[in-house]
């Protein structure tokens, strides 16, 4: 991969003259320390290669103007632009691959409006659902966009990538969630999407459904500012059973009859393998160690009234107790299922091959799978990782969930996790796991799956098999980000979307 060189200094005091004025001289910043810290997220990349990936300026804009205003500019300079939220995005989205300017708009977090009539919210896209929240709950509102990074990820980022929500199965994705937005695009004009042309609708017909385009292009094709979302009414009552089972194929069987049983307070069920096990015991503190006789656990959930929560949690715990589920009790259930929210609590190590700990960051491979192809997929993606950790001893199994997508058991968010060593990341073993994410995401593939239910698919490796997942359709890819970005400014370099502009001769 080719790295970009800083701009030159004359060049970022042209754009520094450009910006400060509209911005403010306090929120145009050229230090170091600004740089550095929005350079990276939390998926490992090696140590010494980090200097690579450093923008060469931050804004902090605080109206959709002043983000217009931004990208305006960069245009006339031909400088790439980065969205950054909360930078927690796990496929580099955020990551200032081609340097230029990151533009982050935690600035953007207020609440402009609750309609408690109409059940709606609009806000700043640099909020979060945990702030967020707080407020709504005074008002017995609740946003349920729920993922695992939800004390730090925020509302652009959720739409930038189209997010994934652990109770997605009950209230929906962010995709679902968010009913439109002001988008400022490539070229610096802002419109609204949404249903239709109103901005508190969840249905129209009229016209493309371009919402649904300006969501998951991972800040290729413009930058969201404001945000109006769909609440629910607050959750009287949560139920979170945990079961533990004697052997994988009865707990895939579980994962798979809860979500048909069609309780209607159902909000999801997620299978840990066995490796998942092996690992929480041997090396999460946090979690309560369970006998090596199981071999799997299955956790669900579900939200609503207290009567209808009671009367359905009945139903599900009949469904696994008559498929020989064991349920680990009251401290567990609850424990597990409150940490889900909040998986920034992970160990930081992991293990040699010899056993020895060593410090080690998470990473996380998902992708979507049919519920029948789960356990072939299983089997193949521990193979990967146990030939890798056989070449390179800087990689540990962390093993794997299922997790409902939706509420018929359908399809499922399927991860590997990954412990890599980072600080000994050299340049072959980098290699190495740059080939076997190609190798995971061509297995998903072969199953009939998609690379990502819910990061994205833009890290090296994945991001080579996206053209064969979507075939024609990111032909189509292609012709959009040329037509609204003719400049190629917007998160450059992402998605293979530079191909778009090359020539008969380049
Ligand atoms: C511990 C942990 C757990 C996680 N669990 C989940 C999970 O359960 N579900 C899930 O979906 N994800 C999960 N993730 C991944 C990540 O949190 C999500 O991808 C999240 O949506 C990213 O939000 P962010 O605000 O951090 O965005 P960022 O990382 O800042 O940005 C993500 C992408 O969106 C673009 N972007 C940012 N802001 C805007 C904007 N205003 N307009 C347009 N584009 C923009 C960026 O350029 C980038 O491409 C997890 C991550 C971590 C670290």
């Amino acid at each position: 991969m080719t790295v970009t060189e800083s701009l030159a200094q004359h060049v970022v005091d042209s754009l520094v003259a450009e910006l400060a004025p509209v911005l403010g001289d306090e929120h145009v910043l050229t230090s170091k320390t600004a740089r550095w810290n929005r350079a990276r997220v939390p998926a490992p990349f090696p140590v010494h290669r980090w200097s690579e990936r450093v923008p060469d300026l931050v804004v902090l804009p605080a109206s959709t103007e002043e983000v217009a205003h931004v990208v305006r500019v960069a245009n006339k300079y031909s400088v790439a632009i980065v969205p950054r939220d909360g930078g927690t995005g796990l496929t580099d989205g955020a990551v200032p691959e081609r340097r230029g300017i990151v533009v982050d708009v935690k600035r953007m977090n207020q609440i402009h409006e609750i309609d408690l009539e109409n059940g709606t919210c609009t806000v700043g896209v640099g909020i979060n659902m945990l702030k967020l929240n707080e407020v709504l709950g005074k008002h017995g509102f609740i946003y349920p966009d729920d993922p695992a990074s939800y004390p730090c990820s925020l509302i652009g980022g959720r739409i930038g990538t189209s997010g994934w929500s652990l109770v997605g199965s009950r209230y929906g994705h962010s995709r679902d969630l968010v009913l439109s937005f002001d988008m400022v695009l490539p070229t610096g004009e802002t419109i609204t999407v949404g249903d239709g042309g109103g901005q508190k609708l969840t249905k129209s017909s009229s016209g493309y459904q371009l919402k649904h385009l300006f969501m998951g292009h991972q800040g290729t094709l413009g930058i969201a500012t404001r945000a109006t979302l769909k609440l629910f009414p607050k959750p009287e009552a949560e139920f979170s059973p945990f079961w533990a089972f004697a052997d994988y194929e009865t707990a895939y069987r579980a994962v798979g009859a809860l979500p048909r049983a069609g309780v209607a307070t159902f909000a999801g069920a997620v299978l840990f393998d066995e490796w998942k096990v092996d690992y929480l015991r041997r090396d999460d503190e946090a979690y309560i160690p369970q006998p090596s006789s199981v071999k799997a656990l299955v956790c669900a959930v579900a939200y609503g009234n207290e009567d209808e929560v009671r009367a359905g949690g009945r139903r599900l715990m009949r469904i696994a107790r008559d498929l020989g589920a064991r349920y680990l009790g009251d401290e567990i259930s609850e424990g597990d299922w409150a940490a889900r929210h909040d998986r920034y609590a992970t160990p930081l190590h992991g293990r040699t091959r010899n056993g020895q700990v060593a410090p080690m960051s998470w990473h996380c491979e998902d992708a979507a799978i049919n519920y029948t192809r789960l356990p072939a997929v299983r089997v193949a993606w521990h193979g990967i990782l146990d030939r890798l950790r056989r070449d390179y001893d800087v990689f540990d199994d962390w093993g794997m969930f299922a997790y409902t997508s939706g509420n018929t058991g359908l399809d499922y968010l399927t991860e590997i996790d990954v412990g890599i060593w980072e600080q000994e990341l050299d340049d072959r073993a980098w290699a190495a796991w740059v080939d076997a994410k190609r190798e995971i995401a061509a297995v998903s593939l072969a199953h009939g799956g998609s690379i990502s239910a819910c990061h994205g698919s833009c890290r090296e490796g994945e991001v080579d098999l996206v053209p064969e997942e979507l075939g024609g359709a990111y032909e189509v890819m292609l012709k959009i980000k040329r037509a609204l970005d003719p400049n190629n400014v917007m998160n450059p370099g992402k998605y293979g979307l530079d191909r778009a502009y090359r020539t008969e001769d380049s």
